[in-house]
């Protein structure tokens, strides 16, 4: 018997293995520093777990709505509009369980087989397989840095990957992997270059709460005018350490969001009831219920930077937002006989071997010969995963 010919090219998601291995051999003892999976360290708010706790008691154990209850979906209107400054009705947005299955969904619903949607490198390990899993093309885009090490998104860039089949383009600012946050100055070039194109813009937006030198701005806030190709996708797991409870959301135009419900009425059904209660009031309560673990997660951003820049040989993408330093280890395996062939993933693999180290190798992101370092963890930790990263380096 076959498996369908649609997951024969699929791979499982990278960094939920990897996470999964080095949860397993710390069980088994092994004293391993993980700095592979993007997940805040700290606990979800105590005040978030008692609105769940709360409404379990109060009986909202049944099924919703698909697409979130109406309560859960006035909230992210209302946080859009209050935080963002984006004016969205109930009817255009969707809720669901996790921004994952909202961007699965969403590459469904707007992907015919053989469109090819645009895909920065790098970039977050699910879009490619969602779009495949779509039947579309990942178009993908190989990375360019100015001279302060800052990625860049330009229209130039885009416009060398469009093709007659593009349909769409995936933003994600802040960046997961790279750290990277869009410049006001680079948004306001490529909006002017996008309203000029066709295209499906699925704004990826989950690091917003972790920017660390400018406050977050959504291209549509800057380009209004994009509003009827423009989808804004978030989700409650980043900002207030929400990753296990699975809520995420999107609002797009109505026609988007329809699909999207209509999918999951046929997969995920609904959110939990009682989690819709508990995300509710976190919205309610927007970035500043977060304040303190917000600023935590920028000094750790200053600390891996100091450490990084005591290693030899080692560059890095400029970290401005989210949680994660994307390093460029080109010039360290290009001296390496062993990893010439510019492999992180030997590399890394090697790390974990020698060092107890876990890290996720550029490979998961579409860049062959980079890593990545998630510094969502205690600072000590940090310290000590770096201390064997140059003992690693040096031997
Ligand atoms: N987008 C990006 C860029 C991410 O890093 C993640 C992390 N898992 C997600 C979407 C999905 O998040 P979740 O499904 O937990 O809402
Ligand atoms: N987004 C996180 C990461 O990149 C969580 C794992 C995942 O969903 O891929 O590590």
């Amino acid at each position: 018997m076959n498996l369908a010919q649609r997951v024969k090219s699929l791979k499982s998601s990278p960094t939920i293995a990897l996470n999964s291995r080095v949860q397993q051999l710390s069980k088994e003892g092994h004293d391993i520093v993980n700095l592979t999976v993007g997940e805040p360290d700290f606990a979800t708010p105590l005040a978030i777990v008692e609105r769940a706790i709360a409404a379990l008691q109060q009986g909202r154990t049944k099924y919703g709505p698909a697409g979130g209850g109406l309560a859960l979906r006035q909230a992210v209107s209302s946080k859009l509009l209050q935080e963002n400054r984006l004016a969205y009705a109930p009817e255009e947005i969707v809720a669901g369980c996790g921004a994952k299955e909202i961007l699965c969904h969403l590459f469904l619903a707007l992907v015919n087989p053989g469109d090819e949607i645009l895909l920065p490198a790098p970039y977050w390990v699910s879009y490619e397989d969602q779009i495949k899993l779509a039947e579309g093309r990942p178009q993908i885009i190989p990375p360019e840095v100015d001279r302060a090490n800052h990625l860049l998104l330009t229209p130039a860039m885009l416009e060398r990957f469009a093709t007659p089949r593009t349909v769409g383009l995936v933003l994600c600012s802040p960046n997961n992997p790279a750290g990277s946050v869009l410049s006001p100055e680079s948004l306001l070039e490529l909006g002017a270059y996008l309203t000029s194109k066709n295209w499906w813009i699925i704004s990826d937006e989950i690091y917003e709460y972790f920017s660390f030198e400018t406050p977050h701005r959504s291209l549509l806030e800057l380009y209004p005018e994009l509003r009827s190709r423009f989808i804004l996708v978030n989700g409650l797991s980043k900002s207030f350490a929400m990753t296990g409870w699975r809520v995420g959301y999107a609002a797009g135009p109505a026609a988007v969001i329809g699909a999207v419900k209509t999918l999951q009425s046929h997969s995920s059904t609904c959110l939990p009831p009682f989690i819709e209660a508990a995300a509710e009031w976190a919205l309610s309560q927007g970035a500043e219920l977060m304040r303190v673990e917000i600023a935590a997660m920028k000094a750790k951003r200053d600390l891996v930077v100091e450490l990084a820049q005591q290693l030899p040989d080692i560059e890095f993408f400029s970290p401005q937002g989210a949680f994660y330093l994307f390093m460029d280890l080109r010039p360290l395996l290009a001296k390496s006989e062993q990893y010439a062939n510019g492999s992180s993933l030997a590399w890394c693999e090697a790390l974990l071997d020698q060092q107890k180290v876990a890290v996720v190798p550029g490979e998961a992101f579409g860049t062959p010969g980079y890593l990545r370092i998630s510094y969502a963890c205690s600072p000590e930790k940090i310290r000590e995963g770096f201390r064997r990263l140059a003992l690693f380096i040096k031997a």
